[in-house]
């Protein structure tokens, strides 16, 4: 699984609070980035959760 934030984020932080390890928030871009290239799979659960909950539908999961 890799997670993809695209530029709908509008900032405020529920993924990077729901899940530290996998999203960060980026001060200069003001947006949340993803910490990881290919998710571990004992976290793709949060992932999907974060992708559920985020209220801009900016993270984008492409399964592989
Ligand atoms: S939950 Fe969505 S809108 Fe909020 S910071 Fe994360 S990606 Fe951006």
């Amino acid at each position: 699984m890799k997670v993809v934030i695209t530029d709908q984020c509008m900032g405020d932080r529920n993924c990077s609070t729901l899940c530290a390890e996998v999203f960060e928030y980026d001060e200069d871009q003001l947006r949340a980035t993803v910490k990881y290239d290919e998710i571990p799979s004992h976290l793709e659960d949060i992932v999907r959760k974060a992708a559920k909950d985020c209220g801009a539908d900016a993270i984008e999961i492409i399964e592989e």
